[in-house]
């Protein structure tokens, strides 16, 4: 005669190699197990871990069919659970994050912009100038990638699993002067303040009448982030005209003293990729135009 199948709620002793899951829940199951078994999944629902309830009975079927020890097969339930809370608390950020693309640093052709020094990106991708609260100053022509280089950059920060707020210049002040008129500013310099990495995109761009309560807005949040948290700038206007921009040298030279201070500028002096694929495309046009019209 067969001994009874041994069930997980079973209080005699396992036999040796007796260990593991998979025998525990192979099918088809005892009614004790069965109850365990429904146990366990409301466990897993009580605590919220929806995606180990979803893959129990697939990571118990696995287990048993791989004989995977008790230990394995936790590991791989749980894994999954923590995968998918990875993945949606990087989503989350992302979310937060605001960036205008998904530029990554592997989409950026280091061949087709020989102003960019590879190294120095390379070296800024690894992201040890958040550790000191550093900044970094993307300057050149239109064209020439700083955004993109930016938001890869901010990319992996947030990857790396810290908070990441892009905004443009204009955006920046826009908020800052409407929180101001209606009470909000200092819950809205609080919320530039907070993420480990702010990008403000478009310094010092328009040339337009000077607007005091604009750059104010400016220096505020980078004189409240200086030497806690990183800020990545770009701007299109060398540093040296930036008192020009702002119409105001004074705030410029403080403004840029803050950013200098534990800052890299990152000059860019080639092409224009915007012209280059602009370029490429009109040749091809003509290439197929001239094609279309040999007899
Ligand atoms: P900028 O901010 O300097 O005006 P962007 O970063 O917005 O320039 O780049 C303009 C466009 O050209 C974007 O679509 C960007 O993805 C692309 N681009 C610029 N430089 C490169 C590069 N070196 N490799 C790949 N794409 C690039
Ligand atoms: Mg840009």
């Amino acid at each position: 005669m067969t001994p009874p199948q041994r069930t997980i709620d079973d209080p005699r002793p396992a036999a040796a190699g007796d260990h593991r899951l998979a025998s525990e829940a192979s099918a088809p199951m005892s009614l004790p197990e069965a109850t365990l078994y429904q146990r366990l999944r409301s466990h897993l629902a009580v605590l919220k871990l929806g995606a180990a309830a979803e893959a129990l009975t697939a990571v118990l079927d696995a287990a048993r069919a791989e004989q995977l020890s008790t230990v394995a097969t936790l590991e791989r339930l749980l894994g999954i659970e923590v995968e998918l809370t990875q993945a949606r608390r990087v989503a989350s950020r992302l979310r937060f994050a605001c960036l205008p693309a998904s530029w990554t640093l592997e989409q950026f052709d280091f061949t087709a912009q020989p102003g960019v020094d590879e190294k120095l990106i390379r070296e800024l991708a690894s992201l040890r100038f958040l550790d000191d609260a550093g900044n970094i100053l993307f300057v050149g022509p239109p064209g020439t990638g700083k955004t993109m280089l930016a938001v890869a950059l901010a990319r992996a920060t947030v990857d790396a699993g810290h908070r990441v707020y892009f905004t443009t210049a204009t955006d920046l002040a826009k908020r800052c002067k409407r929180a101001a008129l209606e009470g909000r500013w200092a819950t809205t310099m609080r919320f530039y303040c907070g993420p480990k990495l702010l990008v403000i995109d478009e310094f010092a761009y328009a040339r337009s009448q000077p607007d005091p309560d604009a750059n104010a807005a400016l220096f505020e949040v980078i004189n409240r982030r200086y030497l806690k948290t990183s800020t990545i700038v770009t701007s299109h206007s060398g540093v040296a005209s930036w008192g020009d921009r702002l119409a105001d040298p004074m705030l410029a030279a403080a403004l840029l003293d803050r950013l200098l201070h534990r800052g890299i500028v990152v000059a860019i002096d080639g092409p224009s990729y915007r012209m280059r694929a602009h370029q490429q495309r009109s040749n091809q046009l003509r290439r197929a135009l001239a094609h279309q019209d040999q007899p």
